[in-house]
């Protein structure tokens, strides 16, 4: 009977890590997705951006305290963006190279891509 139990138990775990594991796959597709709606904004952040600082330019009433509004809203996206990245890393378990930003697993002292100390 202890030796069924043990089975038991082992199955529950193992069966518990394949939930967590699906989990965080879960999670991961949903930041994804959310990512890739704030990279849709920050597009269309830019083009607007471009459009009003085309047609001040053509009407020579160019300023650019003009664009304070559009600037905040881009480095709100962006910030928001970086948060999502911070949540898909922790859920990974990695850290970002300080120097070229890639996605770095495990405990390696130095970055896969560049080279850098971790
Ligand atoms: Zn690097």
């Amino acid at each position: 009977m202890g030796m069924f139990n043990d089975l038991l138990e082992n199955t529950k775990a193992v069966v518990q890590k394949f939930g967590e594991k699906a989990n965080d796959v879960y999670d991961i597709t949903k930041l994804n997705a959310v990512k890739t709606r704030i990279n849709c904004d920050i597009e269309k952040s830019y083009k607007a951006l471009g459009n009003k600082y085309y047609i001040l330019s053509k009407s020579s009433q160019l300023d650019t305290a003009d664009f304070s509004k559009e600037i905040s809203a881009l480095d709100e996206l962006h910030a928001q963006k970086e948060t999502i990245i911070k949540q898909i890393d922790d859920i990974k378990k990695q850290k970002r190279c300080p120097v070229c930003g890639k996605a770095q697993s495990g405990d390696k002292p130095f970055c896969a891509d560049c080279g850098s100390k971790l």
